[in-house]
């Protein structure tokens, strides 16, 4: 089987990926990337990672998302139980050699090495998009100094339908977590990590 281009990548910026041509048109002309566009090109000058190397990541947290999808949906739940309503991304962290994936508030201020405008933009667009617009942020060591290089990824893809039966689930599930039925939760949870062929696909 012939792997395909998984996503679309804006060639303005680099920085931003699609599911799909239709999505980044969409986001261009009335999701507002048009106007941050420059923002992105100018700080992906300033810490240059390359587009192949962007592409790389992209496809390696993807593989990494793929392969623990039922523990990070359960994760979701279990954050979107507790702190309704609030943003989160997907941290994949390389620092450590697991590509651990794990999610994370979206804090304005204190999420190291993550701030500044682009970061309080993509933020405000993830909290937005009703599902439509994923943050993964990849942590990683830079040959310099052994330092920890940080890169943000914001992703539209088609997950409304995974987005919407989570959020149900999330509102639905008593207060007290050891109240759960684990085993209905474990059930909703795997049918929605099925893949689904059109998932990457249309809008
Ligand atoms: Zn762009």
């Amino acid at each position: 089987m012939q792997p395909k281009a998984l996503f679309e990548r804006c060639s303005g910026c680099g920085s931003f990926y699609y599911c799909c041509k239709a999505g980044q048109i969409s986001d261009w002309r009335v999701g507002g990337h048009r106007q941050v566009c420059g923002s992105y090109r100018d700080e992906a000058r300033e810490f240059y990672v390359s587009p192949r190397d962007r592409t790389f990541f992209c496809t390696l947290m993807n593989h990494d998302y793929q392969r623990s999808k039922t523990a990070v949906l359960q994760d979701e739940l279990v954050f979107r139980h507790t702190h309704p309503g609030e943003p989160y991304f997907l941290m994949y962290n390389y620092c450590d050699d697991k590509g651990l994936v794990k999610i994370e508030p979206c804090l304005l201020d204190s999420n190291e090495g993550l701030s500044g405008v682009l970061w309080t933009d993509t933020v405000a667009r993830v909290a937005r998009s009703k599902g439509r617009m994923h943050l993964d942020v990849i942590a990683f060591t830079t040959l310099d100094a052994g330092g920890v290089g940080w890169l943000a990824f914001p992703l539209r893809r088609n997950t409304a339908r995974v987005d919407t039966a989570l959020e149900r689930l999330a509102n639905e599930l008593p207060k007290n977590r050891d109240t759960w039925d684990m085993g209905y939760v474990t059930e909703v949870l795997a049918a929605l990590a099925l893949p689904e062929d059109s998932e990457l696909e249309t809008h």
